[in-house]
C-alpha cells in the first residue's frame, strides 16, 4: 500500500482580529484548521497569542458562510452565478451613474480587508465610477486620533512601535482598554509594569484590568478628558517643567498655544472633570518625572464630539514635554481592527489619496492621473456619516460596501437601517448575510483571509504579509478579485493577475510605500511606513524632524466640547466597549464554537450602588431606552462601573441588544465621528432577577 504521507500544511498568517497584528503560522489539513502555533520570529508577538487569535477561527468553515451571489427578488433572495450578478450591478450602476451623476453613490470600504483590496476600491470608486465618496469604519473609532495627529505631528498613526512601548518610564492609558481590546500590547505593558518599575496611570470610567493594576487610576467625568489634559499641561509649565531646549529646536506655534491654556486652572479642571487638584497634580508631577512618557489612547477619547480636539491635547501635552521621537515616548492611537491603519492608508477616504495625500491637491492628483489615464474628481467625497445623511435627503441613491457591517456597528442604529430602505440599490460583499445583507439587493459571497493572499497594516503602522492557506469556499472570491472584475464591467481595462501587482502600483504611486514590495515582506519580514525607495522603514517617527515641510512640530490651541446631553429623564450614562472574547458585532468570534459557548450573550454592567438603589441583582432584565431606541438586556452588578454609570459590550449577537439601538447620530465637529461614548438612557426593570 502507498505509504501514509502527511497532508499537514503550516502557513504563515495574520491576526484577522484586532490592531495589534499578531502572526503565526496556521497548521491545516485539508480545511481542518488544527491548531494556530505562534513563532518567535513573528515581529509584534513572538510567542503570544490571545483568545482570538488562537481559537476564533471556525467562522472560515462556518456553514452559515455565503458561498452564491445572491439577488433580491421581493422579500427573499435567491441565489445566482457570478455572470448573473455582476452583470445587473454593473447595469444598475451604471445607469445610476449616468442618471444622477457619479456622487449618486458611495463606496463603503473594510478594515478586515487587506491594503491591496482597499487600494483597488479606491481606485475603483475614483478612477472608474468618478466619485471620492469613498470611506471607511475608521469614521467610527480613529479618525479624531489621526485628524489630531495630523495637525500637531504631522502623520496619523503611533509615533513608535508596540515593542518601544516597554521602554517608557510611564504608560499613560485614557479612554482604553487595552487588555480586552488589544491583549497581546496589554500583556506587554503588564510586564514592563510588573518587572521593569514602569509607571501606569490609567484614566478611564470604567476600572478595567489595566485601571485595578495602575500605580494611579482616576475616573474623570464623561467627556471631560480635554480639560484635564490641558490642565495638566498648564500646571507643568506654570512650574518650568517644560521641555525648553526641545521647544525651541523642534517645535512651532508655542505663544499663540499657551493663551489658549488661560482657561484650564486646576480649579476649573476640579469643577468641571470631577477629578481633584491633587489627582491633576500627581499626574503632572510623574509626567515631569519620567524620561520617557508614552500616551495610549482609543474610542473612549475618540468617540466624543470634541474628539479631534482632545486628541489633539494629548499631542500638546507630549510636545510640551518632549515626549516625541525617543523610544517609549509618544502617541499611540490604538487601532481596533486589524487593518483599519491599512484601510486608510491605501486610500479608502473621501479626501485622501494613498498614503495622506490630498485629493485637492492638483501635483498628486495628476500623478494618478497619469498613471490612471483618467481625469480624476477634485472635490472631496462624502464619508461614513454624509453618505447616511445623504441617503436620507435623497442625494446619495446606491451603495457598494464591503466586509463592514453598518447596519450594527454604525451609531444610532434605527437611523441608519431606515436609510438603507431608502435605497434605491444596495451591494452588499460580505463573508456572511450580516444584518446590513438584510437591506441589499445584490449579495456578494466573498474570502476570508485565509483564502487570499495581501497585506495588513497594524496599528504600529507596520505591513506584514498573510498566505493563501486554503481555495475560497464554495463560489466565494477574494475581495480585489470581485472589485476587478466589477470594474472592468464599467469601462476599466485591468488584469491584475496577484495582490502584489497591486502594492507594486501603490508603492510608485505614494512615496510613503515607496520602498514596500512583496519581496521585502516575505514571510516574517515586516515593514513600517514610511518606507523608503531603498527599503529603509520607521519604526520610530519624528526622531530628526516631525512631518510638516519645516520639519517642525505645531502646538495647536483647542477647546472642550461638551459632551450632548440627551436630557433630564435619561438619568444614567451609557458607556460601551470592546470584550477580550468577542470582536464588535461578533459576526466571527459567535460562530468560534470555544469563544461563544463561554460568552454567549450581551449584558449591561450596573454599580453595587446603583443596583440596590433600584432593587436589583445579577441577571436581572431591564429596558435602557435613549432617544433613539431601546435595548432588553441581562445585568451584571460590578464595581467596574460606579455610581450611574452604565457599560455595554459592542459586540451583540443579536440586533434587539445591540448598544446602537441607543446611540445617537451626533458627531466629532471635525471628523464625523459619532459620539457613541455620549449616551444617556433610562433604565426599567422588567425581571428584577
Ligand atoms: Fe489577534 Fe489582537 Fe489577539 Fe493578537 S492581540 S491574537 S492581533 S486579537
Amino acid at each position: 500500500a502507498a505509504m501514509r504521507t502527511s497532508r499537514i500544511k503550516r502557513t504563515k498568517t495574520v491576526c484577522t482580529y484586532c490592531g495589534v497584528g499578531c502572526s503565526f503560522e496556521v497548521w491545516t489539513k485539508d480545511r481542518k484548521i488544527l491548531k494556530i502555533e505562534p513563532q518567535a520570529e513573528a515581529p509584534v508577538n513572538g510567542i503570544s497569542t490571545c483568545i482570538k487569535g488562537k481559537f476564533g477561527w471556525d467562522f472560515v468553515n462556518s456553514e452559515e458562510r455565503l458561498t452564491k451571489p445572491l439577488i433580491r427578488k421581493g422579500d427573499t433572495f435567491v441565489e445566482a452565478t457570478w455572470d448573473e450578478a455582476l452583470t445587473l450591478i454593473a447595469g444598475k450602476m451604471k445607469e445610476m451613474k449616468e442618471t444622477y451623476g457619479p456622487d449618486s453613490i458611495g463606496y463603503i470600504a473594510s478594515s478586515k480587508c487587506s491594503n491591496e483590496e482597499n487600494f483597488i476600491f479606491q481606485k475603483f470608486a475614483r478612477a472608474v465610477m468618478g466619485t471620492n465618496n469613498v470611506d471607511n469604519c475608521s469614521r467610527y473609532c480613529q479618525s479624531p486620533a489621526t485628524a489630531g495627529l495630523m495637525r500637531t505631528v504631522g502623520i496619523g498613526g503611533d509615533s513608535g512601535t508596540i515593542v518601544d512601548i516597554a521602554s517608557a518610564e510611564l504608560v499613560l492609558v485614557v479612554g482604553a482598554n487595552p487588555a480586552e481590546s488589544h491583549p497581546v500590547l496589554a500583556t506587554r505593558v503588564k510586564r514592563a509594569h510588573k518587572l521593569h518599575g514602569q509607571k501606569l496611570v490609567v484614566v478611564d470610567l470604567r476600572k478595567h484590568e489595566l485601571g485595578e493594576r495602575a500605580d494611579l487610576f482616576l475616573r474623570p467625568k464623561p467627556g471631560s478628558d480635554l480639560i484635564w489634559l490641558s490642565a495638566v499641561t498648564r500646571y507643568i509649565l506654570e512650574q518650568g517643567w517644560e521641555d525648553k531646549e526641545f521647544l525651541n529646536q523642534r517645535v512651532n506655534g508655542f505663544e499663540e498655544y499657551i493663551k489658549s491654556l488661560d482657561l484650564y486652572t486646576l480649579d476649573y479642571a476640579e469643577e468641571q472633570t470631577g477629578l481633584t487638584k491633587d489627582e491633576i497634580v500627581r499626574i503632572a508631577t510623574m509626567i515631569h518625572e519620567s524620561k520617557a512618557t508614552c500616551i495610549l489612547w482609543a474610542m473612549g477619547i475618540t468617540q466624543h464630539m470634541g474628539a479631534t480636539d482632545t486628541s489633539t491635547a494629548i499631542s500638546n501635552l507630549l510636545l510640551i514635554t518632549g515626549n516625541y521621537g525617543r523610544p517609549g515616548t509618544g502617541a499611540y492611537p490604538l487601532r481596533g481592527h486589524n487593518n483599519v491603519q491599512g484601510a486608510c492608508d491605501f486610500g479608502t477616504m473621501p479626501a485622501w489619496f494613498p498614503g495622506y495625500e490630498a485629493v485637492q491637491n492638483d501635483t498628486v492628483r495628476a500623478r494618478y492621473e497619469r498613471a490612471w489615464g483618467v481625469k480624476l474628481p477634485e472635490k472631496p467625497g462624502m464619508n461614513n456619516h454624509q453618505m447616511v445623511e445623504g441617503i436620507h435627503d435623497g442625494k446619495l441613491k446606491a451603495l457598494y460596501l464591503f466586509g463592514e457591517d453598518m447596519a450594527l456597528v454604525d451609531s444610532n442604529s434605527n437611523h441608519v437601517q431606515a436609510a438603507f430602505e431608502k435605497l434605491e440599490f444596495f451591494v452588499v460583499q460580505d463573508i456572511f448575510f450580516s444584518k446590513t445583507a438584510q437591506f441589499a439587493d445584490v449579495v456578494l459571497p466573498a474570502a476570508p483571509s485565509l483564502e487570499k493572499d495581501g497585506t495588513f497594516t497594524n496599528t504600529e503602522r507596520r505591513i506584514q504579509r498573510f498566505y493563501k492557506v486554503f481555495e475560497p469556499l464554495g463560489d466565494s472570491k477574494p475581495d480585489w478579485e470581485i472589485i476587478q472584475e466589477m470594474a472592468n464591467r464599467l469601462g476599466a481595462n485591468w488584469n491584475y493577475k496577484h495582490p502584489s501587482e497591486l502594492m507594486d502600483e501603490a508603492a510608485s504611486l505614494a512615496p510613503v510605500f515607496a520602498g514596500v514590495s512583496y519581496e521585502r515582506l516575505e514571510d516574517w519580514k515586516s515593514l513600517v511606513w514610511p518606507v523608503a525607495a531603498d527599503g529603509t522603514d520607521t519604526p520610530l517617527l519624528y526622531t530628526e524632524k516631525f512631518a510638516f515641510p519645516d520639519g517642525k512640530a505645531r502646538l495647536f490651541p483647542v477647546e472642550w466640547t461638551p459632551p450632548y446631553e440627551a436630557g433630564e429623564e435619561f438619568d444614567l450614562h451609557l458607556n460601551n466597549g470592546r470584550l477580550l472574547e468577542h470582536f464588535h458585532e461578533g459576526n466571527m468570534t459567535y460562530k468560534s464554537k470555544g469563544i461563544s459557548h463561554k460568552v454567549p450573550s450581551e449584558w449591561v454592567e450596573v454599580s453595587p450602588e446603583l443596583a440596590k438603589e433600584r432593587g436589583i441583582d445579577h441577571g436581572a432584565l431591564v429596558r435602557l431606552t435613549s432617544p433613539y431606541g431601546k435595548v432588553e438586556v441581562r445585568v451584571e452588578v460590578t464595581d467596574r462601573v460606579k455610581g450611574n454609570e452604565l457599560y455595554m459590550t459592542m459586540n451583540s449577537a443579536e440586533d434587539l441588544s445591540a448598544v446602537n439601538r441607543l446611540t445617537s447620530s451626533y458627531h466629532d465637529r471635525i471628523t464625523h465621528t459619532p459620539n457613541f461614548k455620549e449616551m444617556g438612557v433610562k433604565m426599567e426593570v422588567l425581571e428584577p432577577k
